[in-house]
């Protein structure tokens, strides 16, 4: 038979995302994420969307080019930058912009003369990339010494914990600290992703860098996309491929770790941990019936799940399941956020781990 999984990405809810990105921080330029394919919503199907955005962040090269090869000629920031001489040619070729976050990089640059489009990424707070505040002036100073820079440089920080109130790092303190530093550096300045897109006005500057708010999902344990005006973008479905019951006390799936407290009819659906639906999604996750709740029961195999038939006694081989996203017309809905929870994981992992064998269906 041929596998009825899919995954339907709505172009309008892309586009709609990014207007509620601009509506949420006027005045602002948009530098919008497509790395991991996007978001796994497809990288150029992602950035053709956005093509209203002002620049578009990647994470490596590769995506990058990508970008180029759909016509592409928007500003293009490698997130994480460059760090063999090798890739130095193809950067200035393309026009693309790095983030400068490391010594070596420096070394990197200096040593092949061309100066490149920068960003210049400080770490405060975070601990992963970036310089230490206090060892700026010296790479600033390195940075003008050497001739690295074409055109103004433009300084970047990333917050830890913007998705949390009472988040640690502390992200006031760490939109506060960026300030202070870069106040008297001419250029152009960004800080926020998505959560402080949403959350932290304060931390808007000339550039935000939203990705999962434009697709229509929010960083947050207790808001989805819809409760901040966005549209989700991603729903993956897959139909019954086989019903049947089980008499109380029947064990159901791998390991039986699941039974049945009274008899009662399942649904087989053709979806799994091979398609991407997390083999750590819990007893009772949430799905969609024909539009209508119902639930996983037992474990998650490679190519099948088993959900609870008791409300859908029309339920047939074919009937569609969704396990997030929303039905075509929009009035069944089940958002990713809701399912991450029961999967132990964040919604960010769900949209980038649908697998090659889901067919994307772009509308
Ligand atoms: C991925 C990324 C973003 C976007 O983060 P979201 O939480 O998806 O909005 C912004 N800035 C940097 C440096 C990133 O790596």
């Amino acid at each position: 038979m041929t596998r009825a999984t899919r995954a339907r990405i709505n172009t309008d809810a892309l586009r709609h995302n990014l207007t509620r990105a601009r509506e949420i921080a006027p005045g602002t330029r948009i530098m919008a994420c497509v790395k991991a394919n996007g978001y796994g919503h497809g990288l150029v199907e992602a950035a053709r969307a956005f093509r209203g955005a002002d620049a578009f962040a990647v994470a490596c090269l590769e995506e990058a080019l990508e970008i180029r090869s759909a016509g592409l000629g928007h500003p293009v920031v490698l997130l994480e930058g460059i760090h063999r001489q090798r890739e130095v040619e193809l950067v200035r070729e393309n026009g693309f912009e790095l983030v400068l976050h490391d010594h070596a990089q420096l070394d990197v640059l200096e040593a092949s003369g061309l100066p490149q489009k920068l960003w210049l990424k400080i770490d405060t707070g975070m601990h992963r990339l970036g310089f230490p505040p206090e060892q700026a002036e010296a790479v600033l100073a390195r940075i003008q010494r050497g001739n690295l820079a074409e055109g103004p440089l433009r300084y970047m920080t990333h917050l830890a914990s913007a998705d949390e109130l009472q988040g640690t790092p502390d992200t006031g303190e760490q939109i506060r600290q960026f300030k202070a530093l870069t106040r008297d550096w001419p250029g152009e300045r960004s800080i926020a992703n998505s959560a402080g897109v949403i959350d932290w006005p304060e931390s808007h500057e000339q550039w935000i860098r939203p990705g999962i708010m434009l697709y229509g999902v929010t960083p947050f344990s207790d808001r989805h996309g819809r409760d901040v005006g966005l549209l989700p973008a991603m729903t993956v479905s897959t139909e019954l491929i086989a019903i049947k019951s089980v008499e109380k006390g029947g064990r159901v799936g791998y390991g039986g770790g699941w039974s049945a407290a009274h008899d009662m009819p399942l649904g087989i659906a053709a979806i799994g941990y091979g398609d991407g639906y997390p083999w750590h999604v819990a007893n009772g996750t949430p799905v969609l019936i024909n539009g209508r709740p119902s639930r996983v029961v037992g474990r998650v195999s490679m190519d099948m799940i088993t959900v609870d038939l008791s409300d859908h006694p029309q339920a047939r081989v074919g009937d569609e399941v969704i396990l997030w996203g929303e039905s075509e017309g929009g009035e069944a809905r089940l958002p990713v956020e809701t399912v991450a929870r029961h999967a132990g994981t964040i919604p960010y992992e769900l949209l980038c781990g649908v697998t090659r064998r889901v067919k994307f269906d772009v509308d």
